[in-house]
C-alpha cells in the first residue's frame, strides 16, 4: 500500500477471482467458464466490428439492448447492459443501497457482494443459510432492506422457486430485490416475467456463463424502466461506454443462436447429472444443483486437501476456506472428457 491511498479503502479486502495458472496445461474447473466456444456467429460479429474499434461504442447499445428485449419479452425500456454483470452488482449496491437502506445477503453467496458493499460504505447484514444450505424465506419478509440473492445461490448451486421470490418481493414493497441469476439458464426458473408486476424486482444476467462469452464481459440487467434509469445514471457517472464494440455485436450473434445455447445448457445439465451420480457411487455427498456446477464433500478427504491433489493432477478446482465451506469443493461442470478425466482422477484419489 502506498502512503497515497485513499483512507476510504485501506481496510478493503478484494474480490479473489478464481486462480488462471499459466504454469501447464490443467482441465479448468474452477472458474464456472463455459467449455464450449461462443456461438459461430458470436464470433464472426465481434471480428466485424474489430473495424471499427476506432470508434467510440454505442453508449445506449441499442442494437444489443432491443435484441436482448426481444429474446426476454420486455420493453428495451426495461434493459442495462454492462462490463460483466459484476459491474451491474456495484451498479445496484451504489444505487439502491445506504444507511438509509442497508443490503443483506446470505452468509453463503457470492463473495462479491461484501466487497460492493465495502467499497461503498454500505452497511450489510449477511444471514445464515439453512443446516441443509438453503436459503429460509422467512428470513427476508418483510425485512425493509435492499436484498441481494444469487438464483441458483453460488457456491451451492441450490434454487429458490419462484413463489418464494414472490413472496419476498410482496413483503418489501419499499426495497429492491437484486436477483442474480448468472447461473439460471443451467435449471432454475428466471423471475424476468415478474419485472412487469414487481417494481422493486432488478433481475440481473451475464453472457459468461450459458452464452461462452465470459472473456467478452457481457451483462445485463432487466426491471422497471424506473430502476433501469436509476442504474443508468450511475453508469453514465461512471463510463458511459463499458460495452466496447466487439462485445456487443459478440452479444447480439450470442443471441441470434437460440439452438446452439439450447443445446450447450443441455449438454451441461447432461454432464452434470453424470458427474454427480459418479460422485454419490464414490460416496461423496452433492448438494442439489441447477447451475454449471456442483458443490460436493466426501467425509474421506477435506475439500482442501482434494482441490490440492487434483491441481497436482492438472485438474482445478475451487476450494473455499471458510468454515462450513472448507469440506467441500466447487467443480465447474465442463465437456463430458473433462468430467470423465476428473471423476476418474477423484476414483484414484479416495481408493475406489
Ligand atoms: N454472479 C455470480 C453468482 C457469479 O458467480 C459470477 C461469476 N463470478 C458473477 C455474478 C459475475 O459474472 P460476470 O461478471 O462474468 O458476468
Amino acid at each position: 500500500m502506498s502512503g497515497f491511498l485513499s483512507e476510504k479503502y485501506q481496510r478493503l479486502t478484494p474480490y479473489t477471482p478464481g486462480e488462471q495458472p499459466r504454469d501447464r496445461k490443467y482441465i479448468k474447473l474452477n472458474t464456472n467458464e463455459s467449455p464450449f466456444p461462443p456461438s459461430p456467429f458470436a464470433e464472426r460479429f465481434a471480428r466485424e466490428a474489430a473495424g471499427d474499434l476506432n470508434l467510440y461504442s454505442d453508449p445506449t447499445a441499442k442494437r444489443l439492448t432491443e435484441t436482448i428485449a426481444e429474446r426476454y419479452d420486455v420493453d428495451p425500456a426495461s434493459v442495462i447492459t454492462s462490463n460483466g454483470s459484476d459491474e451491474l452488482l456495484n451498479f445496484a449496491f451504489m444505487a439502491f443501497a445506504d444507511d438509509a437502506h442497508p443490503a443483506v445477503f446470505p452468509d453463503i453467496t457470492y463473495g462479491f457482494y461484501p466487497v460492493f458493499a465495502e467499497l461503498n460504505r454500505i452497511p450489510y447484514e449477511e444471514i445464515p443459510l439453512k443446516e441443509d444450505f438453503t436459503i429460509d424465506v422467512n428470513d427476508y419478509l418483510g425485512i425493509r432492506k435492499t436484498i441481494f440473492i444469487a438464483n441458483p445461490n453460488a457456491p451451492t448451486g441450490i434454487a429458490l422457486p419462484l413463489s418464494d421470490i414472490e413472496a419476498i418481493l410482496k413483503s418489501n414493497p419499499e426495497n429492491v430485490l437484486v436477483l442474480d441469476e448468472a447461473y439460471v439458464d443451467f435449471g432454475a426458473e428466471s423471475a424476468v416475467p415478474l419485472t412487469k408486476t414487481y417494481k422493486n424486482l432488478l433481475v440481473i444476467q451475464t453472457f459468461s456463463k450459458s452464452r461462452s462469452l465470459a472473456g467478452a464481459r457481457l451483462g445485463f440487467a432487466i426491471g422497471d424502466p424506473a430502476l433501469i434509469a436509476d442504474l443508468n445514471l450511475i453508469k453514465y457517472s461512471t463510463n458511459p461506454y463499458n460495452v466496447n464494440r466487439m462485445t456487443q455485436a459478440a452479444g447480439i450473434g450470442a443471441l441470434l443462436d437460440e439452438a446452439y445455447f439450447r443445446k450447450n445448457c443441455n449438454a451441461i445439465a447432461k454432464n452434470r447429472a453424470m458427474t454427480v451420480s459418479a460422485l454419490e457411487k464414490l460416496g461423496f455427498t452433492v448438494l442439489p444443483s441447477a447451475a454449471n456446477f456442483i458443490f460436493a464433500r466426501s467425509e474421506k478427504i477435506d475439500g482442501g486437501d482434494l482441490y490440492r491433489i487434483l491441481k497436482e493432477r492438472g485438474i482445478l478446482v475451487r476450494h473455499f476456506t471458510k468454515p462450513r465451506l472448507s469440506p467441500f469443493i466447487r467443480v465447474s461442470i465442463g465437456s463430458r472428457a473433462e468430467m470423465e478425466a476428473f471423476i476418474a482422477a477423484v476414483r484414484e484419489i479416495v481408493g475406489e
